[in-house]
């Protein structure tokens, strides 16, 4: 069977142009990066985001799945196989995804550009360096880090206490290493000795800024609201009081520029911004989004990890924050991930088992409920492995005809986007229906720690939140320096509703340990970091990258 890139690359690539012109970006706004890659000019977004109000916009579709097991799910495969599908059907349509980050990539999920016949192109390109986005991303925010302790050097005029630093550096590698360490060894010229430690890209907060940022006066402002530690009285120093913003604005200029690449198919995919879904909030950028929305019928986008974590930080965090108005949701399941949420180990998928589906297809109910709970209408996408059976196919049917939830069976990680013909056309239905009122779960005003307590009781089904008094007093810091009205951004394991990764299916009645809280005043939310969560992770004991080389003509193989 043909590997991802081997099947990426049998199909011929159409020069960048032709992509941009078919999605209705003139030439003179495409920064060429090689011939299938480019960056759209900030100066033809805004011109395209300054058409008069009323205009008409495309329709939000968002992308997102149950929790993920190690059989897979295929959320960014659904997404572009869905993208396809829609072109084909003679509906403009913009696929918006996040950037690959290098961590998973040589770890142990492999990249992040589709699979099979959906796939976006030149993958190697978009799972590698790309057009140098996140590298631009780490380079501001260890430009702030070096700004810390360059000021620590020259005599802390701004009174910073050394034990109370959060700003860390960042790194995009699994590299466990780097999590703690002691920075300025060595003796008087190297500074002063402190615990410091690095955070994966993909987790850090200028990620997130460069994200959620409208605009490059946005971003500099964003930046400049970095709150990077305290003084001894427990007042915040900014990124701003150290005259970083500016220069990591700079730095950040051009990677504020959307990417435009290709589907197998040609149709126009925005590749932009990576946070992961766990720490950070997990979908790709505002300024893509709006720009698709501009230029497309509808635009069809991705949520990380499950539903728990990836559409509600997409409702809660990036739509309000940005006004968007999503018109439907497609949730992504598999046969065999549900018979893994039903108790089936890894080994034993081959077989058929319609029990475990029926026993674990209560995930996949419980986030198409969820969804509703925005006031979004859900399709379900069903993305078939060549190994499923009708009967357990049926018995995901049944399971989601009992909540009114449409099941539409997806070939396209075979078939390409002929294959997701069927969930193009249901989900052209649910917009023509114009049901959706989408609403975030949560007003602006409610007291923070309520803001976690509701996500935790009407997203992961909790009986409560187990919050430390010395927690509470923080979030209660937060308020009283003005950042109530943030939304929450809960970090936690994205295998489980709860906190367990061991807790398949649909548990209730569990209690959310929220272990710290950290403000993220520039991107603007509060993480709630609940259980055991890496903000660096580390390889496996294989690693991908192992698998990757270059043959003789420095074709790269072995990236999936
Ligand atoms: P997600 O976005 O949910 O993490 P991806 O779309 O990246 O998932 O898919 C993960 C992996 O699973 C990819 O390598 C992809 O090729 C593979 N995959 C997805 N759908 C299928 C399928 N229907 N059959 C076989 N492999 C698939
Ligand atoms: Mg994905």
């Amino acid at each position: 069977m043909a590997t991802d890139l081997e099947i990426a690359r049998s199909v011929p690539m159409r020069p960048i142009a032709e992509i941009a012109a078919r999605a209705g970006i003139p030439e003179a706004a495409l920064v060429p990066y090689g011939r299938y890659k480019a960056k759209i000019a900030l100066d033809a977004v805004r011109d395209l985001a300054g058409r008069p109000d009323g205009a008409p916009e495309g329709a939000l579709v968002l992308v997102t799945g149950i929790n993920p097991t190690p059989a897979g799910e295929g959320k960014t495969t659904t997404t572009v196989g869905l993208g396809d599908a829609l072109n084909a059907l003679g509906t403009r349509t913009m696929i918006c995804l996040r950037e690959p980050s290098l961590g998973p990539c040589f770890g142990v999920k492999g990249g992040a550009a589709g699979g099979g016949r959906s796939q976006v192109v030149p993958m190697e390109d978009i799972n590698l360096h790309f057009t140098g986005d996140f590298h631009a991303i780490t380079a501001a925010n260890n430009l702030l880090a070096a700004m810390v302790d360059n000021h620590l050097y020259w005599g802390n005029e701004m009174r910073l206490d050394a034990r109370r630093i959060t700003w860390r550096r960042a790194l995009d590698m699994n590299d466990r290493a780097l999590r703690g360490m002691t920075v300025g060894m060595g003796g008087v010229a190297n500074g002063f000795p402190r615990e410091d430690g690095f955070d994966i890209t993909v987790a850090s907060e200028v990620m997130a800024i460069l994200c959620l940022s409208r605009d490059l006066a946005d971003l500099q402002s964003r930046l400049g609201r970095i709150v990077i530690g305290q003084r001894r009285d427990g007042s915040s120093v900014t990124a701003a009081d150290l005259k970083a913003d500016g220069a990591m604005a700079a730095l950040l200029r051009d990677a504020l520029s959307p990417n435009l690449v290709q589907t197998l198919e040609g149709s126009p995919a925005l590749v932009h911004g990576g946070p992961f879904a766990n720490i950070a909030h997990g979908c790709n950028s505002v300024v893509a989004t709006r720009l698709g929305l501009k230029l497309a019928e509808v635009v069809v986008t991705e949520a990380g990890f499950g539903a728990d974590l990836g559409a509600e930080k997409f409702f809660d965090i990036k739509c309000r924050m940005a006004g968007l108005r999503p018109a439907v949701c497609v949730v992504v399941g598999t046969v065999r991930a549900l018979k893994m949420h039903g108790g089936v180990a890894k080994a034993d998928l081959g077989r058929e088992d319609v029990a475990a589906v029926r026993r674990g297809v209560v995930n996949l109910a419980r986030h198409v409920e969820n969804v509703g709970r925005f006031g979004v209408p859900a399709v379900v996408a069903l993305n078939r492995f060549t190994g499923d059976t009708a009967d357990e196919v049926e018995a995901v049917r049944e399971a989601m005809a009992a909540l009114g939830a449409e099941v539409v069976l997806c070939n396209h990680w075979a078939e390409g986007g002929a294959g997701a013909a069927g969930l193009a056309r249901a989900v052209l239905a649910r917009i023509a229906e114009g049901r959706a009122d989408f609403r975030p779960l949560y007003p602006d005003g409610m007291a923070l720690a309520d803001k976690i307590r509701t996500v935790a009781r009407e997203i992961y089904r909790a009986a409560d939140i187990a919050l430390p008094q010395a927690v509470l007093a923080r979030l209660e810091r937060f308020e009283a320096a003005g950042f109530g009205d943030s939304p929450v951004c809960i970090a936690k394991t994205q295998y489980s509703f709860s906190a367990d990764p061991t807790l398949l299916g649909a548990p209730e009645g569990h209690v959310l340990p929220v272990r710290e809280v950290r403000l993220s005043a520039g991107a603007g939310f509060v993480v709630a970091v609940c259980g055991d969560i890496m903000t660096m992770p580390g390889l496996p004991r294989r690693p991908a990258a192992e698998q990757i080389g270059l043959d003789a003509d420095g074709q790269i193989h072995g990236l999936f």
